[in-house]
């Protein structure tokens, strides 16, 4: 091993980042294990290349390596002669991560406080309530530590017996002899799912979980310019923790009910309304509904079919700033009248002959302007 070139064996430079040398690994030992390559040599330089990872990404064994060679990393205690064996570091997880399974390190420990699971509801509200906020009561069903046992899931005045299994670690090792070499793998105790503990005596009311159901009812504040998919934080309202650890939140997502009348998007408001033909010839002020009621929309004389009017600061509240609004658009639509009583018949006549009259007219102006620019 004395003549193995680390640098050579990953292909890297002298000079090569930590990202350089693990992606030059992960590269090279996909190409190198010996469940897809084939070669007598395979396994050896599988080994190797091991051991080159091992070294390079080791600042204070690299830099061994780089001043006294594999002599000096052994002078120093570092032995790879032998087995070559998989540790629960870095290389052991680029492993698991290659190859699957196997290679992983210990669980984590399952008696660590652990906080609880955010939870969601989906909770609907009218149209104005989103406009203008309201507080509501809600239902909701969540994990609370349990009141009998305290959380602990064992009857109260029973204590839990250390699990035979595994001696109380939580975990099992096992060792297999591989052609790669030792391989340790570390797995979570079956019998006590890795608490190390087993309950002899469960507590009745939460058959042993330490959490339990519960519903109850809570009083939410819905701020004013909420919309479709806004999500509330109810702190601390979702799943109680495990072990001691911190409860979860629970997030409401708000839907708003459409409107019969109003459409919304953003924080603008948008209407359709309908005016007569006298009223966008001769000008109106008219009456129109807004979310903070009826208000007065001026039309101007010569109004045509589809202006768009607004109203300033008619519209939705921004969210977190209510004092600012959005605006109400108002489109107008010019209503052809249908059915004619006789004397609007007359008018709507007479209204005719003038047009043909003023049409006729114009034309002779036209004409005149022709004679003297052409
Ligand atoms: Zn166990
Ligand atoms: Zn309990």
């Amino acid at each position: 091993m004395a003549n193995k070139d680390y640098y050579e064996i990953l292909g890297v430079s002298k000079n090569a980042t930590k990202d350089d040398i693990k992606s030059a690994f992960r590269k090279r030992a996909r190409q190198l294990h010996p469940d897809v390559n084939k070669a007598p040599d395979a396994e050896e330089k599988f080994k190797d290349l091991g051991q080159a990872y091992e070294v390079l990404m080791d600042d204070e064994k690299r830099s061994l390596y780089d001043r006294y060679g594999a002599e000096g990393l052994k002078n120093a205690g570092y032995d790879f002669n032998g087995p070559f064996e998989f540790g629960f570091g870095d290389l052991s997880e680029i492993l698991s991560s290659l190859f699957g399974g196997g290679f992983g390190g210990p669980a984590r420990n399952p008696n660590a406080p652990r906080r609880g699971s955010d939870l969601r509801l989906d909770f609907q509200v009218e149209f104005e309530e989103a406009v203008f906020g309201i507080e509501r009561d809600i239902d909701i069903t969540h994990l609370e530590t349990c009141g009998k046992c305290d959380g602990k899931g064992m009857e109260p005045g029973t204590g839990p017996s250390t699990c035979h299994t595994c001696g109380g670690t939580g975990q099992i090792q096992q060792t297999t002899q591989t052609i790669l070499g030792h391989f340790t793998q570390i797995a979570t105790c079956p019998k006590c799912r890795g608490t190390g503990r087993i309950i002899s005596n469960p507590c009745k009311k939460c058959h042993g979980e330490g959490r339990a159901d519960v519903s109850k009812v809570i009083n939410i504040k819905i701020p004013p310019g909420v919309d479709n998919g806004t999500k509330l934080r109810v702190s601390g309202e979702g799943d109680s923790g495990k072990n001691g650890g911190p409860p979860g939140d629970l997030y409401v997502v708000l839907y708003v009910k459409p409107h019969k009348l109003f459409k919304r998007d953003g924080i603008n408001v948008y209407i359709e309304t309908g005016i007569t033909f006298s009223q966008a010839a001769l000008g109106d002020t008219i009456e129109i509904d807004t979310v903070d009621g009826k208000k007065q929309l001026k039309i101007n004389p010569g109004t045509q079919s589809g202006t768009v009017l607004s109203i300033k600061g008619a519209g939705i509240p921004y969210l977190n700033m209510p004092a600012r609004r959005g605006d109400q658009f108002i489109k107008i639509n010019v209503n052809t009248p249908a059915h004619l009583s006789d004397e609007e018949k007359k008018i709507f006549s007479r209204l005719a002959e003038i047009e043909s009259q003023k049409s006729q007219k114009e034309s002779i102006i036209d004409r005149f302007k022709g004679a003297f620019t052409g």
